[in-house]
């Protein structure tokens, strides 16, 4: 039989129709509804309410283009959720990193590579809220992109230049008038070839970190030129490799000149590095999710699965590290939340010890969600690893959260350094 996806169902009816979105979501709300603020509770159940209807509404396998859906997402205030946006004239409430949070799963939950395309949307809109200095190409830039109506993408990695990205190779020019000549190449840029608008890292003397600039793109320059490459593990989500050639960058578009681009790109490292904790916390519920749905239906040796010890036990495991995760998560997010609202920015002190924190909740969410994806497709059996379900798309999307926004050994090192300045306070 082959059921609407075209797919060979593996899955019983009964079953995959309990494995839906609003049971996932159910399963979910029932874990976090006496730990969250009834503010944040009753967003994330709005939004959850959205994805469901999207989802009927346009009968979606999950198999289709996603980034043709960020427009009616942006238009319900989906894409981001970080700031109230008032410098556009919105008023996002709730809006926050704990209300980002709650996007974020609800997002994840119906489907995981759509919220990773999204999450770079927002590190592209990150550096223009903090540096439009009230400039209209930029506020524009800002508002198609949260709204939805344009993509976008950051370039920071190079092709001979990964983990150590401050010595960059792509050169910047300063021209008399103003405008900036950028000329090199990138890669890995997620959404790269169906970004409109990219914030483009590069320097003014190679190799030299203190000469970076911070530049914002109209990829229909012309000199911007972009390849798709692919990662099997996430086949729906573009990523780019960049060719610059005599790319011209007007003065109204210069966000950090040479000089100011390194400090541009470290403030936003930790909320880029919380933004993958949140999805990486979603990744591991909506595996959990789907495993517990299946476990307690399936029968073998005419008992539920979850009644062995064997799938029971180690599932219950993986929930109560992902609830861990969860709780520290959302104290970090409150934490912040808390900050900004007090102080309208995080004390730089605050931000010093969030290098640290961004650091271990992304190293530990990053390897639980791959072994929350794995195990829970591993006790699930032969439907784990089929089509049917989404845990295809979560096995493989975990299975790069490592490596983007640095890898586990970047992050070990930040880590290390900080234990030794921790030592030298003795
Ligand atoms: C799915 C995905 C999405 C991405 N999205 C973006 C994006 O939107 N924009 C962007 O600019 N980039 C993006 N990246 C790039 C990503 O940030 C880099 O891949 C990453 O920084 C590592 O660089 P690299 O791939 O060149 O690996 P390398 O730096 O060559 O590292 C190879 C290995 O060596 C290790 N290593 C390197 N230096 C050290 C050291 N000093 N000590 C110990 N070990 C070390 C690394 O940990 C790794 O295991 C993305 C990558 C992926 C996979």
């Amino acid at each position: 039989m082959v059921n609407k996806k075209g797919q060979v169902q593996c899955i019983n009816d009964e079953i995959l129709e309990k494995l839906s979105l609003k049971n996932r979501y159910k399963f979910l709300n029932y874990n976090l509804m006496s730990y969250l603020p009834k503010e944040q509770l009753d967003f994330l159940k709005k939004a959850q309410r959205f994805f469901i209807g999207f989802e009927r509404k346009n009968n979606i396998t999950h198999n289709e283009d996603f980034y043709e859906w960020i427009p009616e997402i942006g238009k319900e205030g989906l894409v981001t959720r970080i700031n109230k946006f008032d410098i556009l004239d919105m008023n996002y409430e709730p809006h926050g990193l704990t209300t980002e949070f709650m996007r974020t799963l609800a997002s994840d939950f119906f489907d995981p590579q759509l919220t990773m395309g999204m999450g770079a949307n927002i590190l592209a809109i990150n550096p223009l809220l903090i540096h439009h200095e009230d400039n209209e190409v930029r506020l524009n830039a800002l508002k198609e992109l949260v709204t939805g109506q344009k993509n976008g993408c950051i370039c920071i990695t190079e092709p001979e230049r990964g983990s150590d990205a401050v010595h960059m190779l792509t050169t910047c020019d300063q021209q008399e008038d103003g405008s900036f000549i950028v000329n090199g190449e990138k890669i890995y840029q997620t959404n790269g070839p169906k970004a409109d608008w990219a914030v483009v890292y590069a320097v003014s003397e190679k190799n030299s970190g203190n000469t970076m600039a911070q530049l914002l793109v109209d990829t229909s320059w012309e000199g911007w030129n972009v390849e798709r490459i692919n990662i099997p593990w996430t086949p729906r989500i573009y990523l780019g490799k960049e060719t610059f050639t005599n790319l011209r960058i007007p003065p109204d578009y210069v966000l950090g000149k040479p000089g100011q681009g390194r400090e541009h790109l470290f403030e936003g490292l930790n909320i880029e590095r919380l933004g993958i904790v949140l999805l990486n916390t979603a990744q591991a519920w909506n595996a959990v999710s789907h495993a517990v749905i299946y476990a307690n239906m399936r029968k073998q040796f005419d008992r539920e699965i979850l009644k062995y010890q064997g799938v029971g036990f180690p599932l219950s495991d993986l929930w109560a590290e992902t609830m861990n995760l969860t709780l520290s998560t959302l104290n970090v997010c409150q934490m912040v939340d808390k900050k900004m609202e007090q102080f309208g920015t995080l004390p730089k002190e605050f931000s010093l010890a969030l290098v640290a924190t961004a650091s271990q909740l992304k190293s530990i969410s990053a390897k639980l969600s791959q072994k929350a994806a794995y195990e829970c497709a591993n006790l699930m059996g032969g439907a784990g690893v089929c089509d049917n379900t989404l845990m295809q798309d979560l096995l493989g999307i975990t299975r790069i959260q490592e490596i983007g926004g640095g890898t586990r050994q970047i992050q070990q090192y930040i880590m290390s350094l900080t234990l030794r300045q921790l030592y030298k306070l003795l």
